[in-house]
């Protein structure tokens, strides 16, 4: 037998995940749910500095709601929680430690101070920038050097010594073969002086222990999988496959932001996006099954999905379609499920007064009138508004028909009122039949009336 498919989602908790983040999960984890494999998330909280309170929450907020399960992890409250980082650093420890030991990394003791030279010296002179191997090849001078450092005070970091000639190649499944010439590579950080791994040595420790079989990530990670790919080799673990998703743009083809309407996953739930609608807008971010088809439940994206239909080419976030496909997931919901989505708008959207509690039947018979006209379930409150609050708010002039004054107007909607409180049923015919012989009795054409 093959090897399990074990996919990951490993953000780093640096900020609110974006629809950016969440496709790419969303890729990961529907090419796990395809082969009947494992999907994992992985929290990458090894930088402290751009460590973003709430961030872990707002991931895994994001995930739920999407319905984006995992299948493993450390066991919290009888339930499966992610796994973090942070808390395996013994891990990326000894690895560096080993790394070191076979000659594959070494001790860096440069300051910051020096560091910052150099790449100021770099710019000047117009060189690449990159550490300058300093401390690679110390030799016996530098085990004093390292011993006078450490009585100072000054913690090393280790490096990786990166070959300084010859190519490092890969296949990736989305890119083909990719090659990388070593010598654009510097001697990355692995273990910074206060223990903690940077991304690539503990991306590299987790993807092999935790066995991952597929690596599904941004196309901005492709540069960094020859080092690596160098990393798997020195360390004697065998590389996973290598899937680069493509970029997203905006419309105007520039990187995807703010000013394109693109959010945060949990802003667009609150502005009243449905999650199967916002599943499938993401799938069709860089994956397409034929060109054409746009509707997929999350069952038929499950049973459709495949790597080979992820394009190269930069997909393209299109806010009005997002709109336009949650209208249309909208329209096809019954009126119970319908109500029961929008209660929870109407609830933060109506005033005070009105309120508490709604009645759930209530709104049933009102949502089927806004059913067809909206796209955001955020706009029921405006539209529904005069079923639930007493005064209503108009402009007195619009009631005024044409060839009629003021005052023959306020006579009729007087008329109009007693009449209408004899009505039994409220339905077309009825309101005909009593309305037509009145307007006739108030010597008014039924249009202006009406
Ligand atoms: N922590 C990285 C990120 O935030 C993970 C990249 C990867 O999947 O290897 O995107
Ligand atoms: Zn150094």
């Amino acid at each position: 037998m093959t090897n399990p498919v074990r996919t990951r989602f490993a953000p780093s908790p640096t900020g609110y995940p974006h629809v950016g983040n969440i496709r790419t999960a969303l890729f990961a984890w529907l090419f796990a749910r395809h082969n009947g494999g494992s999907f994992i998330v992985r929290i990458e909280d090894t930088d402290t500095a751009r460590t973003v309170e709430g961030a872990v929450e707002g991931i895994l907020e994001s995930l739920s709601w999407l319905g984006l399960d995992w299948d493993e992890g450390p066991e919290v409250g009888g339930r499966y929680g992610p796994y973090f980082q942070s808390e395996r650093l013994e891990r990326y420890q000894e690895a560096a430690q080993r790394l070191v030991a076979q000659g594959d990394a070494y001790y860096c003791y440069c300051s910051t101070q020096r560091l910052e030279e150099m790449r100021a010296e770099q710019t000047r002179r117009r060189q690449a920038p990159g550490y300058d191997r300093h401390c690679r090849d110390l030799g016996d001078l530098g085990e004093t050097e390292k011993f006078l450092w450490e009585l100072k005070g000054i913690a090393p970091v280790v490096r990786f010594r990166t070959p300084l000639e010859g190519k490092t190649a890969f296949k990736d499944i989305i890119w083909g073969e990719v090659e990388f010439d070593n010598s654009t590579l510097d001697d990355m950080v692995l273990l910074k002086s206060d223990g903690y791994p940077t991304y690539h040595l503990a991306n590299i420790v987790d993807d092999h222990s935790m066995e991952i079989s597929h690596v599904i990530r941004a196309e901005e990670w492709l540069s960094s999988t020859p080092r690596h790919v160098l990393l798997y080799r020195a360390l004697g673990y065998p590389p996973p496959q290598f899937a680069h998703m493509p970029m997203i743009l905006g419309p105007d083809r520039s990187k995807l932001g703010k000013r394109h309407g693109a959010a945060s996953v949990i802003e667009y739930r609150e502005q009243g996006y449905l999650p199967e609608a916002m599943l499938n807008f993401l799938a069709l971010l860089g994956w397409s099954l034929d060109d054409k088809t746009e509707i997929f439940s999350r069952d038929e994206l499950i049973r459709d999905f495949s790597l080979e239909r992820v394009s190269r080419t930069a997909a393209i976030f299109n806010q009005e379609k997002l709109k336009w496909m949650n209208g249309l997931y909208i329209r096809n919901l019954d009126a119970d499920d319908l109500s029961q989505r929008v209660l929870s708008f109407l609830d933060a959207g109506l005033p005070v007064e009105v309120k508490q509690p709604l009645s759930t039947e209530y709104v049933k018979q009102i949502v089927p009138l806004i059913q067809e006209r909206i796209r955001e379930l955020s706009e029921v409150t405006e539209l529904t508004r005069y079923f639930f609050v007493d005064e209503l708010e108009y402009q007195g002039e619009l009631l005024i028909a044409k060839d009629i004054n003021r005052e023959t107007t306020s006579q009729a909607l007087e008329a109009a009122q007693q009449e209408l409180g004899k009505l039994a049923v409220f339905d077309t015919e009825s309101l005909e039949d009593l309305l037509r012989p009145l307007a006739a009795k108030l010597a008014l054409k039924t249009g202006q009336l009406f």
